[in-house]
């Protein structure tokens, strides 16, 4: 066979073999190689990169559609300074994601703007980077989703949906009222998930509060039960983040600054 031909072939190989990226990066990579002398194996590794990294390009991207986060935030853009009630060390423990392994919940728990959706989402995020299948929704978006599951019998199936990521992040429990139907769902959302897959909890109820705002305080209570087992919990105080960079703009806006002379 000719060079040319076998090179032909092996470019339909690598299609073939769905190696898209590296049949691409062939001729490339044979120029170098011959530009470079390098060896089989040192040719081999650098053509086989190419896909790798390509797949895992694909795969993140993958991940990140799926997971439908709100918003790009990440651990290192939070403000710890600004926010004392929560410990550092602990949200940076959890960012290595060890507690996804024994499916431990974290809840966080505080007044709105504290910044509670930021630190799941940016969990969320160290997640997905780490290859975990993450979803984020809000308590209501579940309840409305598991309604019309109801409705048009696809109840079994939404379940499974909600129990296969690796982490799921469940925000705003408590905003507003759960009906006992949507309390039922988040119940058995939580229910086969735990000791099986980590949720990530924001909510504005403090853990005495949810027997008032379900339907059923005895649903909530074994929510909370199962939620709390096997857990880390940041009870997070102070100020709106929002309000304090309002009000800061505010004072800005009020304090007389030196003109720079023209
Ligand atoms: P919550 O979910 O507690 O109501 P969010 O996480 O949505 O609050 O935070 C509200 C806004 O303030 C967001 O834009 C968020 O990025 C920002 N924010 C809150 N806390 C911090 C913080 N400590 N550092 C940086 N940004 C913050
Ligand atoms: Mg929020």
């Amino acid at each position: 066979m000719s060079d040319d031909s076998i090179y032909q072939q092996l470019r339909s190989h690598l299609a073939y073999l769905r190696l898209g990226a590296a049949a691409e990066a062939l001729p490339g990579e044979l120029d170098h190689a011959l530009k470079n002398k390098l060896g089989h194996s040192a040719f081999l590794h650098r053509l086989l990169d190419v896909e790798v990294q390509a797949t895992e390009t694909r795969r993140q991207a993958g991940l990140e559609r799926f997971a439908r986060l709100p918003a790009p935030w990440r651990v290192d853009d939070f403000d710890f300074d600004a926010q004392p009630s929560i410990d550092r060390n602990l949200v940076h423990e959890l960012a290595t994601l060890r507690f996804l392994e024994d499916a431990t919940n974290v809840l966080f728990i505080g007044p709105p703007g504290v910044g509670k959706t930021m630190l799941a989402v940016a969990l969320g995020r160290a997640s997905i980077e780490a290859g975990y299948r993450t979803y984020y929704t809000t308590a209501a978006d579940l309840a409305a989703r598991c309604h019309r599951a109801a409705l048009e019998g696809r109840w079994a199936t939404t379940m499974r949906f909600f129990a296969g990521p690796r982490l799921l992040i469940i925000d705003e429990v408590g905003y507003l009222p759960l009906a006992s139907e949507a309390a039922a769902a988040l119940f058995q959302v939580i229910s086969q998930r735990y000791l099986k897959g980590s949720i990530a909890l924001t909510t504005n109820l403090g853990v005495g509060q949810w027997g008032k705002v379900f339907d059923d305080p005895y649903v909530a209570g074994a929510m909370l039960d199962r939620l709390l087992h096997r857990s880390v919990v940041f009870n997070i105080d102070g100020d709106s983040y929002r309000m304090r960079a309002h009000r800061a703009r505010a004072e800005r806006l009020t304090t007389p600054t030196k003109r720079p002379r023209t």
